[in-house]
């Protein structure tokens, strides 16, 4: 089969496919469970039976190796679909309401679970798949109708997203549509019933202020500055060997991986010896020619990552070189002096490490806390107390201890930030929850009249001592 190939939506279509999902969800086709369920099964099978053009798509769009595009794309999302099925017939049930008082009981009290509507979903480039289909998967599970728009900077997994959706979803329903800025600013001037954007803080600002303007629910996936702190108790070649991995996995180009790492003084010796060891372990054959270690993903990109280091002031201890017609950058340590070095304070989103020594764990938490005080992340690596401690006095949206992101690499684990890193949470049972709408319900029995008269004027006092 033949790769797909990407074009941009034309923009006289765009209020069309919008106006088609909301006429669609106000027919209310997508409100029975069976419906959704069926949707989930076939799109299940567009993407098993489009297995060889996700992989060749990745590949080309960044390189990214087979057992990363499996694990982290196809499978990711067809396991997805697999627990959404098995799980919604239970979330989408009533509830009935806790905490109520004795009286309002005989109300019946209950929370029903309702789709948000017709809801647009904008994908980021580094997870092209995973980041469009997952939240679409949870549109689908919640009765949401939904315009997908992929990114536009990973243009052949995009094609191939159209391709599975148009060919297995109902095409009243869930339309792909594709663009850059022009084609999503037209998209965001329509009306929403909620929006699901996974990207850089920067236009997570422009769809906030977007939104603002209907009073329309987001949800943010924004981007990391994520710390990795290393205490002098900790296993300096676990440490090594992790973070590691953590920056090579997509070629670094993974929002909750660490942006920079906090070591103590003592350990700094032992670490850099160990994460030499870690890198040749990891790529024997050398990482020019290993099959292992992705590319970034444009030309753009690949000059915003070069000028970054050599502005940075810090030292290469590992790594720094680089192949423009390749986009190939190797993953690369720098020992920096400074939290001001822009390795440290701006995010990289490539595959570059700073290091910057610390004399204690408290300089290292008040760094971290001054560096970004609410990242997407964070790494703490050291004994169980100053695990503790770190948490106890940081702040993120989700965090591996001993680790990097494996927290992040669990599907069916909430995902989200905390205050400029994101709003709202998704994967799992939370990205049914994150386009469902609780519904409290209550149902007054004819024969309380009796009882309610109290709530009716005349207020007379009477009534007051009743
Ligand atoms: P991006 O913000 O450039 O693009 C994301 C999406 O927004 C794309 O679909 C793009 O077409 C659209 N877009 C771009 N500019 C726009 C504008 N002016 N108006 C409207 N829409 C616009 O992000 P990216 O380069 O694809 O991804 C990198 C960033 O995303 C990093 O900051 C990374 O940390 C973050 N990210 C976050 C998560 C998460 O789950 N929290 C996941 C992946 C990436």
């Amino acid at each position: 089969m033949a790769l797909p190939t990407f074009q941009n939506t034309p923009m006289e279509s765009l209020a069309a496919s919008c106006q088609t999902v909301r006429a669609s969800f106000l027919s209310h086709k997508t409100r029975p469970l069976e419906f959704r369920l069926k949707q989930l099964r076939k799109l299940y099978w567009g993407l098993k039976d489009n297995a060889d053009l996700i992989h060749e798509a990745c590949s080309k769009d960044l390189s990214k190796p087979f057992f990363e595009t499996y694990s982290g794309e196809l499978n990711w999302c067809m396991n997805d679909c697999i627990f959404m099925q098995n799980n919604l017939t239970k979330w989408a049930a009533d509830e009935s309401a806790q905490d109520i008082p004795m009286a309002n009981k005989l109300l019946g009290p209950k929370i029903r679970k309702d789709p948000m509507g017709a809801v647009l979903i904008i994908g980021a480039f580094n997870f092209p798949i995973q980041l469009s289909v997952g939240p679409l998967i949870g549109a689908i599970a919640a009765g949401c109708t939904a315009i997908l728009k992929p990114s536009e900077s990973a243009p052949y997994t995009a094609a191939v997203i159209q391709k599975i959706v148009s060919e297995s979803l109902d095409p009243s329903c869930y339309i792909v549509a594709q663009g850059a800025i022009p084609e999503t600013t037209a998209l965001l001037d329509e009306k929403w019933d909620k929006i699901f954007y996974t990207g850089s803080a920067n236009v997570g600002t422009i769809i906030a202020k977007k939104a603002a303007e209907t009073l329309t629910p987001v949800t943010l996936e924004l981007g990391g500055r994520n710390p990795a702190i290393i205490t002098k108790h900790a296993d300096p070649r676990l440490a090594a060997r992790r973070l590691l991995w953590a920056k090579s996995y997509n070629a670094g180009q993974v929002c909750v991986s660490q942006n920079y790492v906090l070591i103590e003084e003592d350990m700094v010796e032992s670490f850099l010896r160990e994460i030499k060891t870690a890198y040749a372990e990891f790529y024997p054959n050398g990482i020019r020619k290993t099959p292992d270690f992705g590319r970034i993903v444009n030309l753009r990109q690949f000059q915003r990552l070069k000028k970054m280091l050599d502005e940075t002031k810090g030292k290469i201890v590992l790594g720094g070189t680089m192949d423009e017609a390749d986009l190939f950058i190797e993953p690369t340590f720098v020992l920096v002096s400074s939290p001001d070095d822009s390795l440290v304070k701006d995010e990289s989103f490539g595959p570059f490490v700073p290091i910057l020594p610390v004399k204690n764990l408290d300089e290292a938490i008040k760094i971290a806390n001054e560096v970004h005080a609410t990242p997407l992340g964070l790494y703490p690596f050291g004994n169980k107390a100053e695990c503790e401690k770190i948490l106890s006095q940081t702040r993120s949206g989700g965090a591996s201890l001993n680790d990097g992101f494996f927290h992040a690499s669990i599907p069916t684990m909430p995902f989200g930030g905390v205050g400029d890193s994101g709003t709202g949470a998704y994967r799992g049972k939370a990205s049914f929850d994150v386009f469902t709408h609780r519904r409290s319900i209550t149902k007054t029995p004819a024969w309380m009249e009796g009882l309610l008269s109290v709530r009716y004027p005349p207020f007379t006092d009477k009534k007051f001592k009743q």
